[in-house]
């Protein structure tokens, strides 16, 4: 059994730019202390906690604790002085998830320690604030992956488990959920309880897609996925509309690891919903002849340089020329076009490459500036699924407001509380916005959410920013949204927990 594994130093191809430790101003000259009875805690002056999609901020104090001594001490004063205090892992949800205009944010990401591994199990025990990007450098070169990623490596365990995040196995393995054996959870009124499916199971089931709203986890227990090998075979396929895609996507689901679908929804008329599919399949024991070397993380690692030249943390300058709508609608084409080149031809991929394509270019989300983006993900019964994603796209059309990323996926349902998903299909739609187009990108969803409403379909918090408050009540089954209160009474009776996300939906 390894014990307490520091978080490694590896190089990373692209820093975290969303952490709020940045802004940390230097803590001798700017901490003042909080005028309560031991233990005391000390409040920074307030810094700017942003949104990954930069479309909301808070200036608030930031505490970033590092034992579960401190981060119980600072609930202990938040249940005997009114302070609210916003759970907050690696920044990476898109919309005010991780954001609390009025209180305190308690940034995990320093409690970050991976504690235990058991090659014989994959059982892997670490701090909720260790990030995917540590789970996946520590266990595949001991031949393990996690089992379930993001489109992202910079997640934090916490945070991906209060979302309860999916990957482009959503469809074959569920939800990261399904893969945590136990955690221990320290509660917003401040008890440390021990959770799994047959211990405190109401808690393990509300908080894992909790929200960050009944408590704090503390040490998680993740079933790591054995690999026996370095590479995956991927195949790339066009499909020259929605029918196409949906169509491959059932032929080909039973035989894949992973499948996600990129759409250029700039397509209309018979190309609507054209895009590109990505198939991927594990190798087999001894398939891979360069396993292990082809494990380690120099052979893993994405590249930091574009062609061994230009540093990738200035590609999207280069990509800055096209962001405005018709550059993307070229864009779009070009890169639907340049799939015909590749068009079935299987080749070999490395795990962190083909799991964290939107690593690859460091900052890209820097070329909706000086405006923001919004992600904007619907969830579809697979019945009225396609019908539905044709008449969101062609809506966008008349609107004049098109996603310039859109990423397609399979779901299947799982037993958490407030989970997004579902027997059916995703889309995730990325929108420009400046000040001058906030409104009608805002009445845009609003009328999006009427189309995914009727037919069934329901949203992902760690993508939201735009809904309104009776939304949820319309998607959520209401003896779970009545669960969820009556837990949240029970495990946060002073209510210390909040974000903008939780008052903008559920208290607005
Ligand atoms: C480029 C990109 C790609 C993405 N791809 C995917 C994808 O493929 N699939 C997917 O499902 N999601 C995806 N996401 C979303 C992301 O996985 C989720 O938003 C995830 O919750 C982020 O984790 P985090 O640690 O950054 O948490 P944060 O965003 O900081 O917080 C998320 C929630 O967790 C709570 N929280 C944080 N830490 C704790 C803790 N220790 N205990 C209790 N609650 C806590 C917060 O209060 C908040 O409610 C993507 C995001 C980005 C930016």
């Amino acid at each position: 059994m390894a014990k307490a594994v520091k978080k490694k130093k590896t190089t990373s191809p692209k820093k975290n730019t969303n952490s709020s430790k940045k802004k940390s101003p230097s803590p001798k000259t700017s901490l003042k202390t909080l005028n309560v009875p031991n233990p005391k805690i000390s409040l920074p002056h307030p810094e700017k906690v942003e949104a990954w999609g930069m479309n909301s901020h808070s200036l608030s104090p930031v505490l970033r604790p590092k034992t579960i001594q401190e981060i119980s001490d600072i609930f202990q004063n938040a249940n005997s002085h009114s302070l609210k205090i916003g759970l907050r892992g690696g920044g990476c949800s898109y919309g005010d998830a991780s954001i609390n205009s009025d209180g305190i944010v308690l940034d995990l990401s320093d409690y970050n320690k991976i504690i235990d591994f058991d090659p014989a199990t994959g059982k892997l025990k670490a701090e909720s604030g260790v990030t995917i990007k540590q789970l996946w450098e520590y266990g595949i070169e001991r031949g393990f992956w996690p089992p379930v990623v993001s489109g992202t490596m910079y997640p934090t365990l916490g945070g991906a488990l209060s979302m309860n995040i999916h990957g482009k196995n959503n469809y074959a393995v569920g939800s990261i959920g399904e893969h945590i054996t136990e955690f221990t959870f320290l509660t917003a009124a401040g008890k440390i309880l021990k959770c799994s499916p047959k211990l405190n199971s109401d808690l393990y089931y509300s908080a894992i897609s909790g929200l960050g709203m009944l408590g704090c986890f503390l040490e998680v227990t993740i079933k790591m996925k054995p690999i026996h090998a370095g590479k995956m075979k991927v195949w790339p396929v066009v499909t020259r509309n929605f029918q196409e895609m949906f169509d491959y996507f059932e032929k080909e689901y039973k035989n894949s690891d992973y499948l996600v679908g990129w759409v250029d929804a700039f397509g209309s008329g018979k190309g609507l919903g054209r895009g590109l599919i990505h198939k991927s399949v594990h190798l087999e024991k001894g398939e891979d002849e360069d396993f292990p070397e082809n494990c380690k993380l120099e052979n893993q690692n994405l590249p930091t340089r574009f062609l061994g030249i230009v540093p990738k943390s200035w590609m999207w300058l280069f990509m800055k020329p096209f962001s405005f709508p018709l550059g993307m609608k070229f864009v779009n084409f070009g890169k639907y076009l340049s799939g015909f080149l590749s068009n079935n031809k299987p080749y070999m991929q490395g795990h962190a490459e083909y799991a964290f394509l939107l690593d690859y270019v460091p900052n890209w989300k820097y070329i909706y500036k000086p405006g923001y983006m919004i992600q904007y993900q619907v969830f579809l019964p697979k019945e009225t699924a396609m019908s539905a994603m044709e008449e969101i796209f062609k809506h966008c059309h008349k609107r004049k407001i098109v996603s310039w990323l859109a990423v397609f996926k399979k779901h299947k349902p799982d037993p958490f509380l407030l989970t997004h998903s579902l027997d059916g299909f995703s889309m995730a739609m990325d929108f420009p916005v400046k000040k001058s187009t906030r409104e009608k990108v805002w009445a845009l969803t609003y009328e999006l959410d009427e189309i995914v409403l009727r037919n069934k379909g329901k949203f992902y918090f760690a993508k939201d920013a735009t809904m309104r408050p009776g939304i949820a009540q319309r998607f959520f089954p209401e003896k779970n949204l009545k669960q969820f209160h009556t837990l949240k009474k029970k495990y946060d009776p002073n209510s210390i927990l909040q974000t903008d996300l939780y008052k903008r939906v559920f208290l607005s």
